[in-house]
């Protein structure tokens, strides 16, 4: 394998010249602004060292990356009884569809789709203020990342809530099925802020450490929920074309709509991506191009 940093150097060269960039998120105005042309790879080895290349230090709105961490601070606190409440499997519908939730009687059909990040939010929200909660996850993401310079960006939560008609669809439409603790408001507000998290390329692959079993990783997460966590990943962390990333990628990866991919090769690395414009499934179309291209140039692959 040709050295890491030189692989990284390619991937973003090849990027900017096929200038295949795809569309911010439309829906979310504050984030419909943000130009498009940026690509920013890093990759963090297990002696710890971060390998990166583009704009690795710009920070970005992580969005639906933050489900991840939200998961892993609700499996913390209340262990295996969140299950009871979000299912496990893939789905074949976009990923803020109030369709399942009908048939599957308000049990959404995994934690990375919004319905059901909306239940594990409110799990973890349970009893508590949403200043709360928020403080738990982004203290975890912190610790994870190994740097307190990480922050919610309360302008994108507001932009996010003056638009949030599907999402507020699907909390009353939760909360009509008795799967809302709180009140749909609180739970949609801590919400927003969790998505609204911004982090560097550096700072995401620095906080999949625990995921990739680095050496170099803090402790904490279990091996347990860190193996379940990657295999949600896997099955469920690019929506509906989960199955093509994974046949295409071979590896583990959570995308959000600020065009952010978490990717994790497990002993190998852990991998932070990022490019604006999105595919039509609302994952980056560059950062999904630019994880199949390290996959292929690095034959790093869970099978
Ligand atoms: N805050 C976004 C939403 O709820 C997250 C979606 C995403 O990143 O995929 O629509």
């Amino acid at each position: 394998m040709r050295r890491l940093g030189q692989i990284l150097d390619q991937i973003h060269d090849r990027i900017h010249e096929e200038a295949d960039w795809g569309l911010p998120a439309q829906y979310i105005p504050e984030l419909a602004s943000v130009d498009r042309e940026q690509f920013a790879i890093s990759a963090v080895t297990p002696d710890g060292q971060c390998h990166s290349a583009g704009l690795a230090q710009r920070p970005f709105s992580i969005q639906s990356i933050s489900k991840v961490f939200a998961l892993t601070a609700t499996l913390g606190r209340i262990g295996d009884a969140l299950w009871t409440r979000v299912g496990r499997e893939p789905t074949k519908v976009a990923f803020d569809s109030i369709m399942l939730l009908e048939t599957d009687h308000g049990r959404p059909s995994n934690p990375f789709v919004n319905a059901g990040a909306i239940v594990t939010t409110d799990a973890l929200l349970a009893g508590r203020e949403p200043r709360q909660a928020l403080a738990e996850i982004l203290g975890l993401v912190r610790t994870m990342a190994g740097t307190d310079d990480i922050y919610i960006n309360d302008r994108v939560a507001q932009s996010e809530k003056r638009t949030a008609e599907r999402n507020k669809a699907l909390a009353h439409y939760l909360a009509s099925h008795g799967n809302l603790v709180n009140d749909p408001d609180l739970t949609l507000g801590t919400y927003f802020h969790q998505c609204a998290i911004e982090m560097t390329t550096e700072q995401l692959a620095m906080s999949g450490r625990v995921l990739a079993d680095l050496k170099c990783a803090p402790p904490t997460i279990s091996r347990a929920h860190a193996r379940r966590t990657n295999a949600l990943m896997l099955t469920c962390g690019h929506y509906d074309a989960s199955g093509e990333f994974a046949f295409k990628v071979g590896l583990p990866g959570k995308s959000g709509v600020g065009g952010g991919i978490l990717l994790i090769a497990p002993r190998k690395a852990s991998i932070g991506i990022w490019s604006p414009g999105l595919n039509g499934y609302g994952n980056s179309e560059a950062g999904t191009r630019a994880a199949a291209m390290l996959a292929d140039m690095t034959g790093w692959s869970v099978f």
